[in-house]
Formats: C-alpha cells, sequence, structure tokens
C-alpha cells in the first residue's frame, strides 16, 4: 500500500484545506498497535511510529506536527516560517504540551491530534489561512479547551463565523459509562455531555459536548463523522482494549493547508 492511498476518512473543511481521520490500517505496526499507530506514548517502538508518522504526512502534504497531550486547554501557535535548512526546524516528535494547536500559512506545516475513544476536532478558516486541531477529552472538554482554541483562532485571524469544524471518531454518548456523580460534575461545565448508556447507566457524550461548544461560539459548519470507537474497530479504542486486558495504539484528526 502506498502512502498516499492511506485509508483515511476524509473531511470538508473549505478549499485549499485538507483534512482527515486515520483509520488503524496502512501502518506497520504488529498487534496491538496494528497498524497505523501514530502514538509514542504507548510502548510501540519509536522507529514505527516515525515511520507511520511519515506516512500520514505523506497523505497530508504537510509534515504533520504533533503535541505532547496533558488534558488540558493549553493551545501551541505555530505562526511563522518553520522551515530550517533541514526541513522543518521544529522538535521532530512534539511540539510541546498542550492539547490544541493552530498553524497559519505561514508556518507551513501540517497539524495532527493523538486520540482512542477521546474527541478528535479539526477546525479551519480556509480564506484566513488558518487551521488548528484540538484533543478534546472528558477534563479538556470540561475545562474548556474548544474555546481555547477557537480563542486562538481568532487571535491568529480567523473570522469564526467562517469556521469550518470536524469532530471526529470517538467513544459516543451510549458507551462512555461513567459514575453518576462524575456525569453530573462534567454536565455543570458542559450540559450537552449528560448521556445515558445504551444498558441504562450514567454517560457522557463527549462528541455533543464539543459541537455544544462549537455552536455557542459562532461556529456554523460542524460536520459530525458519528462514528463510535468502542464500536467500530477499524479505529483504535483505549476503552475497547482495556475491556480486553490490552494496550492499543492512537489514531489521528490531521488538517493541513495544501495550496496557501
Ligand atoms: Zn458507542
Amino acid at each position: 500500500m502506498t502512502a498516499d492511498r492511506l485509508p483515511v476518512l476524509e473531511v470538508d473543511l473549505g478549499p485549499g484545506v485538507r483534512a482527515g481521520f486515520t483509520t488503524r490500517a496502512g501502518g506497520v505496526s504488529p498487534s496491538p498497535w496494528d497498524s497505523l499507530n501514530l502514538g509514542l506514548g504507548v510502548h510501540d517502538d519509536a522507529a514505527r511510529v516515525r515511520a507511520n508518522r511519515r506516512r500520514a504526512s505523506t497523505w497530508l502534504g504537510r509534515p504533520a506536527l504533533f503535541s505532547t497531550q496533558v488534558h488540558g486547554t493549553g493551545v501551541v501557535v505555530l505562526d511563522r516560517d518553520l522551515a530550517g535548512p533541514d526541513g522543518v526546524d521544529v522538535p521532530a516528535d512534539s511540539v510541546g504540551d498542550a492539547d490544541a494547536l493552530v498553524a497559519t500559512g505561514a508556518a507551513d506545516v501540517g497539524l495532527g491530534v493523538l486520540v482512542a475513544d477521546c474527541v478528535p476536532v479539526l477546525l479551519a478558516d480556509a480564506a484566513a489561512g488558518v487551521v488548528a486541531t484540538a484533543h478534546a477529552g472528558r477534563r479538556g472538554l470540561a475545562e474548556g479547551v474548544v474555546p481555547a482554541v477557537l480563542g486562538a483562532m481568532a487571535a491568529a485571524g480567523a473570522d469564526l463565523r467562517r469556521v469550518r469544524a470536524a469532530v471526529g471518531p470517538a467513544v459516543c454518548g451510549s458507551c462512555y459509562e461513567v459514575p453518576a456523580t462524575m456525569r453530573d460534575e462534567v454536565a455543570v461545565a458542559r450540559p450537552a455531555t449528560w448521556s445515558t448508556t445504551s444498558w441504562g447507566t450514567a454517560a457522557l457524550d463527549l462528541p455533543a459536548g464539543v459541537g455544544a461548544d462549537l455552536e455557542a461560539a459562532g461556529v456554523a459548519s460542524v460536520e459530525r463523522t458519528g462514528v463510535c470507537t468502542v464500536e467500530d474497530d477499524r479505529w483504535f479504542s483505549h476503552r475497547r482494549a482495556t475491556r480486553a486486558g490490552a494496550t492499543t495504539g492512537r489514531f489521528a484528526g490531521l488538517v493541513a493547508l495544501v495550496s496557501a
């Protein structure tokens, strides 16, 4: 399989923007990371992960940069020319601790967000030449990672009414069981997350919480993939793996300006 034929769930965030969500397929890692594991923090061999990331970058058309995700609301903004003598002049494995990334056309790089049940969010204002990613897990979502990344996009020149967003594969509100007290705590900050599992217990709907945050900020165009990672084994799922007593890999949401 050639890298440019990588199976990716592509989304349309506007003219000149390439964006999509990778699947488990198309990489070099063996079980339990089979096969396109893009995460360095899950005990897979780093050389294999870097090889997988190169395949992702080839699909994206720009070098995909990742952060070290810490379940917070920090944003790294890449808004200057990052090209060094040997290509992109930034740390190859991580641009720093952050759960959201923003890039302008000046940086000429791609962005990636790593997940396996948490919500990957891709954003773009094609006209302004601003793209972004956010990693929205329970904690980051409750603390406001979505408004944080939208604020950083606006500061970089994006118009939120023009921003297009994609909410990627994640554990759904019928599968993400949590203690009732946790459901109530998160719902205080993000009421749209309040949910019930398909078997009738307390749950959180993180994709719904992301969607509500986007709409509240004025983002009118929101594409929801509607894929549940626990139910659909084409994607990595931390919860499904943990139930089976196994570890697993990470897939990515990827976005880049490709005709800047
Ligand atoms: Zn589900």
